[in-house]
Parts: structure tokens; sequence; C-alpha cells
């Protein structure tokens, strides 16, 4: 049996680097188990149709090396699907990373053997290896969500998941498709397969706000501004709350007249990006603020959209703007005035069944040779507990997390020591640019690791008291937000049948938690129960 110091599971963005940082800086021996048969994570399954990333190019990635930040050229606005993957090979390749990922091989349980202090996992292709330190670098959205609808197993034609999306070409042409769900991925899907299939029925429960993205290719002069500007960035994306370059003004919607408020926003709606909520520094945090965003942006689409009937329900919002997360398009609105793209309001019109042929409404029958499921994902809890993990005590994690998600700091759990999480609940992770909190993660783990070496230390464990405070500060945080105003998110697990409800990302922003996980690491991990 194979044993190594560290374990990662996961070679996206997040295991890549803790790869290197494990193995280059800490000389570990260390092996990231990838279940794909490439790197990439996220970006190697999300292949869907018009793929792309909703942060701007050149903040999404990493700032750890100087060299690769200058070295890779981002050509547009916001990078496609493949192009992150291009860059995320180009990353693998001057590290020199692939030689120690085990591709296609799926973990299937872990179990913390007390007596050793190791983990022992076993992948699906009986692969049995020890390790002592394990690190889930599986994502927060890698756990699709296919709904439970009744007769799918009959579908006679084939059906898929954006975050499963086949790697041979999905043949659209012509064709008469369902997609069901209007999240991020269902908005980008819509108006690329709109353009080749011969009638898109797209079935929504809840309709989203959507702003445009206005992609564009970069000027020569953006890209070298950038490249110069590489420590300017790499400081701003750690000082706000999202990671993201743009911040909260003091700014109030109230501060305005009506028409100078209508400008900011139809300034900021004609850029384009997610800092269209960063018009005002009260549109998240106050129900009246909010609003007049919400109506801005209702207005936009009810000019967009031809069809009155259509627009309404593409408008029929059921919660504030930015209480989920807020998606971005292109065309998405006017998808709708194409004579080949029905929409069907689940409210009025839900789905019986799926037939052998099709899918079944309350009020309709449909044919499909394809559908499409943009349903989302068992959200940050689903990748960890689909590794059936077992820590001391014979403790299941699907047990001990059977109320709520348990975590300190969204980094480890308590009866699992030694097991880290990136990205994982309890952090700020889904909240963010992806990428910042990412490194922050690695580096504090990176960090924790080297002082228990150091000290010739056994495990490191989190407490069940600093577990119960950061549950509770999390809530403290969440109740005093707009997240809670959803009625359905799946930041509170509301999407998955049985799944505890409770928010489960840590809102307090990047900054604020960036100073905790500062302020642990130098009173030398007090908190913790290290052996
Ligand atoms: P999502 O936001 O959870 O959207 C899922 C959609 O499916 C929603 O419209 C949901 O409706 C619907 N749905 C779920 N279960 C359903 C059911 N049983 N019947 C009918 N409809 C159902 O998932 P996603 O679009 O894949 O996005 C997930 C997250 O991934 C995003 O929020 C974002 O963080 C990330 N993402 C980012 C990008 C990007 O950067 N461009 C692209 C894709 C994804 P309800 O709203 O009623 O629940």
């Amino acid at each position: 049996m194979l044993q190594f110091d560290t374990i990662i599971i996961g070679a996206g963005i997040s295991g890549l680097y803790q790869l290197h940082k494990l193995r280059d800086e800490l000389n570990l021996k260390t092996l990231a188990i990838e279940e794909g048969s490439d790197i990439g994570g996220t970006w190697y399954w999300n292949r869907y149709p018009g793929a792309r990333c909703d942060s701007e190019s050149y903040t999404y990635g990493y700032t750890f090396s100087e060299k690769i930040y200058k070295n890779w050229t981002w050509k547009e606005k916001y990078p496609k699907q493949n192009t992150i993957l291009k860059y995320l090979k180009f990353v693998e390749k001057k590290l020199n990373l692939r030689k120690d990922i085990l591709f296609n091989n799926k973990i299937i349980s872990g179990k913390y053997l007390e007596k050793k202090d190791l983990w022992e996992i076993k992948t699906n292709k009986n692969k049995i290896f020890l390790c002592k330190y394990l690190i889930c670098a599986a994502g927060s959205l890698s756990a699709t969500n296919i709904p439970n609808i009744k007769g799918l197993k009959t579908f006679k034609g084939k059906y898929y998941h954006t975050g499963r999306w086949p790697k041979k070409k999905v043949n659209l042409k012509d064709q008469i498709v369902a997609q069901i769900g209007t999240g991020s991925s269902g908005i980008q899907v819509a108006p690329e397969i709109a353009k080749i299939v011969k009638k898109l029925v797209i079935f929504q429960r809840t309709p989203n706000f959507s702003i445009p993205a206005r992609n564009k290719k970069l000027t020569k002069e953006f890209i070298s501004n950038f490249k110069k500007d590489y420590e300017k960035i790499k400081k701003r994306l750690r000082k706000t709350p999202g990671g993201h370059t743009f911040s909260f003004p003091k700014r109030s919607v109230f501060d305005f007249t009506l028409k100078e408020r209508n400008k900011i926003y139809e300034k900021a709606w004609r850029k384009g990006s997610l800092s269209f909520r960063a018009c005002f520094g009260d549109i998240t945090k106050s129900l009246k603020a909010n609003k007049t965003a919400s109506k801005f942006i209702k207005d936009k689409i009810l000019n967009t959209v031809n069809d009155k009937k259509i627009a309404k329900i593409l408008t029929n919002f059921d919660h504030p703007f930015t209480s989920k997360r807020p998606t971005l398009n292109t065309n998405y609105y006017e998808t709708f005035n194409r004579k080949n793209v029905e929409l069907i309001d689940l409210k009025t019109n839900p789905i019986i069944k799926i037939t052998k042929k099709g899918i079944k409404t309350k009020n309709d029958n449909y044919n499909f040779d394809k559908i499409i499921f943009a349903t989302g994902y068992d959200a940050l809890t689903g990748p960890l507990l689909s590794l059936n993990l077992v820590g001391k005590k014979k403790t299941k994690l699907k047990n001990f997390w059977n109320k709520s998600p348990k975590t300190y700091l969204g980094l480890m759990i308590p009866n699992f020591p030694n097991l880290f999480v990136i990205q994982g609940p309890g952090s700020p992770s889904v909240l963010t640019n992806v990428p910042v909190q990412i490194e922050q993660h690695v580096e504090w783990i990176t960090n924790c690791i080297n002082f228990l070496n150091i000290k010739s230390k056994k495990s490191i464990e989190a407490t069940l008291g600093s577990a119960k405070k950061w549950s509770n500060e999390i809530k403290k945080l969440a109740d005093a937000s707009l997240f809670m105003k959803a009625k359905i998110s799946w930041y509170k697990g509301d999407n998955i049948p049985g799944k505890p409800k409770v928010f489960i990302p840590y809102p307090g922003g990047l900054p604020r938690y960036r100073n905790i996980c500062n302020k642990v690491e130098k009173n030398q991990y007090k908190e913790f129960l290290i052996k």
C-alpha cells in the first residue's frame, strides 16, 4: 500500500496550487488524485455550450507567481471554459505537476486510522493509499444535482447535466431540446444552443436577475496595463470583500435623485459586470435600496423581451437582487424573441413526469430529443459527503453533519483530524472570486502543515467548541444579510431535498475572514486540538 505525506483530492485550481506548495516548498511526498482524465476541476467538467467565467479574466487566476501572471495573456474580458483549461495546463506545465497526479480515480472512501494517525483512502479503481494529511480540493460546486423527477429513467432520448458535460461533441443541431434550470449555467447555455436547435423549451422555476456581460476582446493597451499593474491588482484582490477589483462604495441609493440614480445604474448596465451590485453601498444591505436596483433590472428585461407574457414570467421575481448569486448573460433575454424558443413557467405549469418521449407538465405534453439539466449542485457539502469519510471513533461525516455542516473556519472538521478542506462549507468560497479565496486557503493550510511538521506533531483537529462558535458567527452574519430573503437558494441548501436548511458559506467577506485565519495562525493554532 503506497503511503504519502499528503494526498490532495482534486486537480482543479486549488489542487494544483496545493500540490505545488506542499511538494515544492515543503518537500512533502504528495499525490493529487483526480476523478477526471485531465486537470481543470470545474473547468474540466463544465464544457457546456456558452460556459464562461463571470470574473474578469485578469482577476481570475493565480497571483502567487509574478512570472506566471505576466507570462499568460488573457485576450477576452470573460474567459471561455476552454481558455481557462488552457491556462491551467500552462501553469501545470510550468510547475511540472502532472507527474504527481493520478487521473481517472474517484475517491470512494476515506477512513482515519486513529492508532496510526493516518488516513486510508480508497479509489473506484481499487487503489488504496495511506497519508498523514488529506486535503479535499474537490471544489464547492462539483456534486451535480439532477432532480429526482418521476420517469427520468424511461426517457428514450439523451439527457445531460451542464456540470458533467460530455467530452464528445453533443449534437444539438436541428434537435428538439428541453432545458431545465435558469441559474448561471442555464442563462449561459440557452442563447448558445438556441442558435442551432430546432426548438428549445426552457423550464423556469424561479426567474433570476441577470446583468449583461458585455464580453469583448481586450485591447493591447489593457493587456499591457494589467501585466504592469500585477502588484497593485494582487493587493486589490485581497482587500475587497468578494476578491474582485471592485468594492462597495459608501454612497447610498438615497443620496441621489431618481434621475441621477438611474444614470449610475445605466452606466453600470452598459459596462456589464458583477460590479453592477456595487453601484451603491446599500444595494446588498437594505431592502429599500435593493428594490431600486431590482426595478431597474426588471424594466430592462421588460423592454428587451417582445412578448409581454414571457417578459412577465421572466420578471416574476420572488427574491431581492443579490440574495441569490447574480448572473451575467450574453443575449439571454433576447433569446426569448426567437421563434424557436419557448418558456414554461413551472410555478403555474409544473412538471408532472418525464415520459419516454419527453416531459409532461400540468397543462401540456412535450416531445424532446434531448434534455439539458442546468439544475445546479449539492453545493459545498455535497463534494465532501460523496467521499464517505469516517473520522475518529468511527464518526461518519454524513451523520456528523446531518443537522448542519460543522467546521472551524470552513477549513477543518471536529472528529476528522488532519483533514483540510479548501473552499468548504463555512468559508467565503462561492461568495468570492474563487481563485483569490483558493490562494488564501492553500497558503494557510501549507503554513499549518509546516508548523506541525517543524514541531513534530502527530495531528491537528478542530474542536467542537470552536466549530459551534463558527456556526454561530455565520448565522449571525447571514441573518443580518439579504441572503436569507431568498426563498429557494443553494446558499441555504434549499435546492436539495433533505439537505439541512442553514446558510452554508461564510458571508463576512474575504478581508475579515483572512484576518481571522491570520490571527489563528499567529496564535499557533491554539483553538485547535494538537497532538
Ligand atoms: P443554480 O444556480 O443552482 O441554478 C439551478 C437552476 O435549476 C435554477 O434555476 C433552479 O431553480 C433550477 N432547478 C433546480 N432544481 C430544479 C427542479 N427540481 N425543478 C426545476 N428547476 C430546478 O446552478 P448553476 O446555474 O449551475 O450555477 C451554480 C453556481 O455555479 C452559480 O451560482 C455560480 O456560482 C457557479 N457558476 C458560475 C458560472 C460563471 O461564472 N459564469 C457559470 C455557471 C455556474 P430555482 O432558482 O428555483 O432553485
